[in-house]
């Protein structure tokens, strides 16, 4: 019996992870993290990242900071790449992506946690390199 229960549970990890291979090309979960190629690995350490701080991407400070921030950029003429990516963000300015597995398991690709996660990946993980007026919820016990 506990063979066959351990088959399976091979059989269903192999079956998930090819499904989020082919979807989304890792995840991370409690800090393990699954990727496929160097950008997607530095994406899920942004969700490591974020695990690891308590989840500042589901702050109401984080929301707000971000919509601050893309506003006030938009305000003043000040676009950057970053500004771009929060102003067309699934699940933040934008309706959830529909994107087959995280469809399934959450509704769809989007919101706060995979932002924070992008900006982590578009920065290459240089924390330095994320705005200032975002920075702090990268950094540890700042925000
Ligand atoms: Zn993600």
């Amino acid at each position: 019996m506990k063979t066959i229960i351990l088959r399976y549970s091979i059989l269903i990890t192999l079956l998930f992870a090819t499904l989020y291979e082919n979807s989304i090309g890792g995840f991370e979960y409690h800090g393990f993290i699954y990727c496929k190629s160097p950008t997607f690995c530095t994406h899920e350490q942004g969700h490591a990242l974020d695990t690891r701080l308590g989840n500042p991407s589901q702050s109401d400070a984080f929301n707000t900071a971000v919509i601050d921030y893309a506003n006030h950029a938009l305000l003043n003429n000040n676009r950057n790449a970053i500004v771009d990516t929060i102003i067309a963000f699934p699940g933040v300015t934008l309706p959830m992506s529909n994107n087959g597995f995280a469809t399934l398991v959450q509704g769809g690709w989007g919101g706060f946690s995979e932002l924070y996660a992008t900006i982590y990946q578009m920065v290459d993980g240089d924390i330095e390199s994320i705005p200032d007026e975002l920075q702090r919820f990268y950094e540890v016990r700042s925000w």
